[in-house]
């Protein structure tokens, strides 16, 4: 196969099930694994459908800037999305997310701007939104309400993964939720389509959507301040709040036992998807979503 750009590598990832773990007989858990996106997430889909669709609106020329807050890997997949087109970028990043995504951000020629890690996703949206007023030209595609975020996974996601299971639809599918655009775009996608699946959202300890209060967590991509705008409370049949302490210790399960290399917002997600295996008939088949690869965490100490 050869390929004319990295763009032409986005979705069509490899769904992997995933064995030696404690499962009723029969049950099945099955992961799209995205980290093989050129770009190393599942936010690389969302980058590409971002600037494509602002081309062809006329909201972008090749002068334009683009700012946007991020937590790394939109702003990874914006920068593979921007490159043909040679357009500025400047991501608004909180201080604590990891120097690995920072630097890739770098390289792809995007200007970091950071914001105080206690003042969260809010504070980098804020900042973003000032310095969208003062640069001209400049747009700020806003993951956090842009309905292209979840339109991006319902278009490419959802039919990807009934593709992966020949036509059939899972039992359940468990994603986690950092923009809440990966699960309210598949979620809507399956409810559509098949009254009988199960959509599951993944939160870490400190995110609101099970009616906790928001804080700090470690596990990185993943944990929603309010609730997000463009998802829908009749899409959560359940909510998992999983400890950072259970997600660290499943991504490294997944490394030692399965050799995958994910991140910690995947270890949060099988860690949901073994619950949500124990509360359904045997036999079941559960697909979950495995975003990024752990090698963006290795600075901070991921495997500890
Ligand atoms: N995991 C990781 C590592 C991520 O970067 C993200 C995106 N912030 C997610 C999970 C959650 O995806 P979404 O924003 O679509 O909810």
């Amino acid at each position: 196969m050869i390929i004319q750009t990295v763009n032409e590598l986005i979705g069509q990832t490899p769904m992997m099930e995933i064995k030696g773990y404690d499962l009723p007989e029969n049950t099945r858990i099955l992961a799209k694994l995205e980290q093989f996106n050129p770009g190393g997430s599942i936010k690389d889909r969302l980058g590409v459908k971002l600037i494509d669709t602002a081309f062809k609106e006329g909201i972008i020329n090749k002068e334009s800037t683009i700012i946007e807050p991020t937590a790394g890997n939109t702003g990874i997949g914006l920068g593979l999305a921007a490159m043909s087109y040679g357009l500025k970028l400047i991501f608004v990043v909180p201080e604590k997310f990891s120097i690995e995504k920072q630097e890739l951000m770098r390289v792809l020629g995007a200007e970091i701007v950071h914001t105080p890690t206690e003042e969260g996703i809010k504070g980098a949206v804020a900042k973003a939104k000032a310095l969208g007023e003062k640069i001209e030209n400049s747009y700020l595609p806003l993951q956090f309400e842009n309905p292209i975020n979840p339109l991006t996974y319902y278009e490419t996601l959802g039919p990807e993964i009934v593709n992966d299971l020949d036509g059939q639809y899972p039992d359940s599918f468990v994603a986690g939720a950092g923009s809440g655009g990966t699960f309210s775009g598949v979620a809507q996608y399956f409810k559509e389509q098949s009254e009988s699946v199960r959509t599951v959202v993944v939160e870490p300890e400190g995110s609101i959507l099970g009616g906790g209060e928001p804080g700090p967590h470690e596990t990185e991509g993943i944990g929603v301040e309010s609730f997000p705008p463009f998802m829908k409370k009749e899409w959560i049949d359940q909510v998992y709040t999983i400890s950072d302490e259970e997600a660290f210790y499943y991504t490294k399960e997944l490394a030692r036992k399965n050799g995958l290399f994910i991140g910690s917002s995947s270890g949060a997600a099988f860690a949901a998807a073994l619950k949500e295996a124990q509360t359904l008939p045997a036999g079941s088949t559960i697909v979950t979503v495995f975003p990024d690869g752990s090698e963006r965490y290795l600075s901070k100490n991921i495997y500890k």
